[in-house]
């Protein structure tokens, strides 16, 4: 009998920048539910624009790359025993409305509600020492295989986002697909599309994610030069928009962009034989890059966001680039529940190795500071976790 204490250690949200370690009340469950002792959670870029941003009200307890034990179960619970260690989704599609029959899982309404929680409104919960486990996140559990460690069980649902964006890609083995990034999640896009048998060209502004990207499997890589060039993309687009009076004096918009760095397009020439990227992925939030992307693409190839998560931005791009030359922007968000076993298969494989993208643990006390650590990455950090207990053992 595992002893659950009746109060726990938390970090709560508490409005915009604000997290404060608390003690609050070990969730209750239901017959039909779990409940986890936490070991590791993932720092996640979707949390911390809400952190940052304040754009939820609080309270809230987020986290939701997690991965734990199972202390306690519901009576009527039958597919889960206390002492397994396990990874969760906190999303999980109910496989029969509207959106899930088109397969647009991330858009059905179960799978909008967060089926997880450490207490307040859902939002996760992994930053707290147990979560509860509801129902129809069940199908989520996942079992962590004995070799394989609760850092590799916490990376499952990270990796499921990327595997779910390359699925969209209509792509051939020995195509040729940029990774604009090699970030945690640009090195993850790098690594499965190699094992796709794509060519991958990986970009980034840091030499070490370079290297790395090689290692997971990159054809070529390109260190993007001017240092300033995210950070001047921020401040203003780079396009010089002019506004021409027509005849009948209704308005038009004229894009002029800068050309695409000249030695990537080079790059790009020698790699596909000139007839260019078959698609591109942009694992960074920049607007010049996705312009950049979206010349460099073959007529009818794709260009996809993945990064760009913040509404309300109006980006410049020329329509007929969409139109005439059939190139597709698409995106891509969250998971996919059907990909779940494929997932744990790379992963605890370690055919995609993530304890390669780990660089930072946390304990729970420090979790503002992982927080800070994955909103302002150094040239050394990737993935930043909060780990608990057990959770340090890496195997
Ligand atoms: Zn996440
Ligand atoms: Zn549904």
């Amino acid at each position: 009998m595992v002893q659950i204490p009746k109060t726990m250690r938390a970090v709560v949200y508490r409005g915009a920048n604000d997290l404060r370690l608390e003690t609050v009340p070990v969730p209750r469950i239901g017959p039909g539910e779990l409940l986890i002792r936490v070991a590791v959670c993932g720092v996640c870029p979707t949390d911390i624009k809400k952190i940052q941003y304040g754009t939820v009200p609080p309270p809230r307890i987020f986290g939701h790359e997690t991965a734990g034990t199972i202390v306690h179960t519901g009576s009527r619970v039958r597919q889960f025993r206390v002492g397994e260690r396990v990874a969760l989704h906190h999303h999980v599609p109910c496989l029969e409305c509207h959106a899930c029959r088109h397969q647009a899982f991330a858009q059905c309404a179960q799978y909008k509600r967060t089926g997880i929680t450490a207490g307040f409104e859902p939002a996760g919960g992994g930053y707290a020492e147990y979560v509860r486990v509801m129902p129809f996140v069940l199908p989520g559990v996942v079992r962590i295989p004995a070799r394989n460690s609760f850092l590799e069980g916490a990376m499952l649902e990270p990796v499921n986002t990327v595997l779910k964006a390359v699925k969209r890609l209509a792509l051939l083995p020995g195509d040729t697909v940029l990774v604009a990034g090699q970030g945690p999640i640009g090195l993850m896009f790098t690594r499965l599309l190699a094992l796709e048998g794509m060519r991958v060209l990986a970009t980034d502004l840091l030499p070490a994610r370079l290297r790395l990207a090689r290692e997971f499997g990159a054809a070529a890589v390109h260190c993007l030069k001017s240092e300033g060039r995210q950070k001047a993309d921020l401040r203003r687009p780079k396009s010089r928009i002019t506004h021409h009076v027509s005849r009948n004096t209704q308005h038009a918009t004229r894009i002029t962009h800068p050309p695409p760095d000249p030695q990537l397009s080079t790059l790009i020439h020698q790699l596909t034989g000139g007839h260019g990227l078959d698609a591109a992925v942009i694992a960074v939030p920049s607007d010049a890059v996705v312009r950049e992307a979206q010349s460099l693409v073959r007529g009818a190839g794709q260009v996809l966001l993945f990064s760009h998560t913040r509404r309300g931005a109006e980006a410049l791009v020329d329509l007929a680039t969409v139109c005439m030359d059939e190139k597709d922007l698409i995106g891509s968000y969250s998971s996919d529940f059907l990909l779940q076993k494929e997932v744990a298969r790379l992963v605890f494989s370690r055919q995609l190795d993530a304890r390669r993208l780990i660089t930072h643990q946390f304990p729970l006390a420090q979790t503002a500071a992982a927080i800070g650590l994955a909103s302002h990455p150094t040239a050394e950090s990737l993935k930043v976790v909060v780990v608990q207990g057990s959770g340090q053992k890496s195997g």
